[in-house]
């Protein structure tokens, strides 16, 4: 049986783990942290959970072409409940309460009913939303490669292909303009910010746009459990499948012989290994896990090119119950949060409530992220020395800012929590603590290659090998990564 090391036991390395097992390899993971799931996590403070990733699951509708790919790898099975919070935000602004339903018509409807004078826009943006829902995500299976039960993904279909051409020209449209730009096509400022909401400012709209098609097509659900509990599915699956996890341990380099990966150099030690999947950030493995940083032409393209997403992730705990208020929102803080020079008036949040076993009591865990690259903000904090007070400074701003919104929050916070790109950076060792991409425009979508030229079984996957990333991306790569593994060992995939 061949050998096989995983570096890293995140989602992509716990599918590549599981889809390697199902093919007959004998797979063992290196994971540096304690536990499964890399950046898919939560964690417990005082009895509050704070959901740290996932907020919805793309693939987790039958009707997505992912759905059969987390059936796969253990992510989600008959007994998993899918929650599609709806409306999926609701934002507050200039007295104006805009929701995002998840029906298309309804929502239309709602939108028009609130700003009139965007009519045009609102229909055009709901009648391309109808056309981008038709479209379904491709997965595809490489060629010459020994399949042991035939796949059932959609083939090519020329006819469909055609019926779709309206929307593809569409797409270029969207592609062309950044989310923050193409909310200004709306005079609503509640409907503006709503847009500017729902992926970001610096992605394309297309980010925007194939989101709201998502949602709009029953799809982007949030599994029971959450993050923490899906990785612990997928972990439990692999194991089943005779697999290995070894936690605390981090890989330091790959050893290469004669051109060709034959273990891992790990705790201090070496591992024997017949071929090699890494899922660490590749923007740092391919620098960091060789002799020499690798440099194939795709490498290349991927650091030059990298938009990192990472964020400062906010968590408070309270007793306050929370339940008639949405479960997400945006709404403008009267006291901008700073972080340096620059300043957040636009607040998100997320409410988990007691009953979903996320607080005790019937309290309620909040999270909020300020988005941006803020890694040198803290790296310089950490530096000063400030980091700590930093981090409480910002929390208790927060909890001013969230008790000026919700003002029954007065004197029931328990506890709070910050994570910083450096957090996730010391977890994951990902690219400036990075947890996936951002798709700005004119940027490059698709996948990478799973292997370099330069050395022989050595295979990438995770959420950078597809940009702009997130959890299906990694699994998607993963699956590849394994394809391309079988073909190279003639074993057949399945
Ligand atoms: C706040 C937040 C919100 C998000 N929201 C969503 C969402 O709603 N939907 C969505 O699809 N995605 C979301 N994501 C993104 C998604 O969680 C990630 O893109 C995805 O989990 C990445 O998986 P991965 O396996 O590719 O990488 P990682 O999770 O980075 O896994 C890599 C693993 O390798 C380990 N590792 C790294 N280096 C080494 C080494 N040298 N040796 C041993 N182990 C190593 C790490 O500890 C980690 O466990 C969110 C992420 C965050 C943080």
């Amino acid at each position: 049986m061949k050998k096989i090391a995983i570096v890293g036991g995140g989602i992509a390395g716990l599918a590549a783990g599981v889809y390697a097992q199902n093919c007959g390899f004998d797979t063992t993971i290196y994971e540096s942290h304690t536990m499964p799931g890399g950046a898919c996590t939560s964690w417990k403070r005082k009895g509050y959970i704070f959901e740290g990733a996932m907020h919805w699951l793309t693939g987790s509708s039958p009707k997505s072409s992912y759905h059969q790919l987390w059936r796969d790898v253990g992510a989600i099975n008959d007994q998993v409940q899918f929650h599609s919070v709806d409306p999926f935000l609701t934002v507050e602004c200039e007295g104006q309460i805009v929701c995002l339903y998840r029906n298309l018509a309804r929502w239309q409807q709602h939108l028009i009913s609130i700003a009139p004078e965007d009519d045009k826009e609102i229909k055009r943006l709901c009648s391309d939303l109808s056309d981008f829902s038709k479209f379904s995500m491709p997965i595809k299976d490489l060629k010459g490669l020994k399949l042991r039960k035939p796949i059932v993904f959609e083939k090519f279909n020329l006819l469909k292909f055609v019926a779709l051409l309206p929307a593809i020209i569409r797409i270029g449209y969207y592609a062309k303009i950044s989310s923050k730009d193409y909310a200004r096509r709306f005079k609503n400022p509640a409907i503006r910010l709503l847009l500017r909401s729902i992926t970001g400012d610096e992605y394309a709209a297309t980010a925007t746009v194939f989101t709201l098609a998502t949602l709009m097509n029953g799809d982007g659900a949030f599994p029971d459990g959450g993050s923490l509990a899906m990785a612990a599915r997928m972990a439990a699956k692999y194991q089943s499948l005779g697999g290995v996890i070894e936690y605390k341990h981090k890989v330091a380099k790959i050893v290469v012989k004669e051109g060709r990966a034959v273990g891992l150099e790990v705790n201090d030690r070496q591992v024997d290994a017949d071929a090699v999947i890494i899922t660490q950030d590749a923007a740092v493995a391919t620098q960091d896990l060789f002799e020499k940083p690798l440099s194939d032409r795709w490498v290349l393209q991927m650091r030059n090119t990298l938009v990192p997403k990472s964020c400062t992730f906010l968590c408070v705990g309270t007793k306050a119950d929370l339940c008639n208020e949405p479960k997400s929102g945006v709404f403008i803080a009267g006291t901008p949060l700073k972080l340096g020079d620059c300043q957040f008036n636009i607040i998100n949040y997320h409410l988990y409530s007691a009953e979903s076993g996320y607080a005790p009591g019937k309290g309620t865990a909040i999270t909020s992220i300020i988005g941006g690259d803020s890694y040198d903000f803290w790296k310089n904090r950490e530096l000063a020395g400030t980091y700590k007070q930093t981090k409480e400074q910002l929390a208790q701003d927060f909890i001013a800012v969230l008790t000026q919104h919700f003002p029954h929050l007065k004197g029931q916070i328990e506890v709070w929590d910050v994570a910083t790109p450096l957090t996730y950076e010391r977890y994951i060792h990902s690219y400036k603590g990075s947890w996936m991409g951002i798709s700005t425009v004119g940027s490059k979508m698709g996948m990478y290659p799973c292997k370099v030229r330069s050395i022989e079984n050595v295979y990438f996957a995770g959420q950078r090998i597809s940009p702009p990333g997130g959890l299906p991306s990694a699994v998607n790569t993963a699956r590849t990564a394994v394809q391309h593994l079988c073909r190279d060992f003639d074993v057949a995939f399945g």
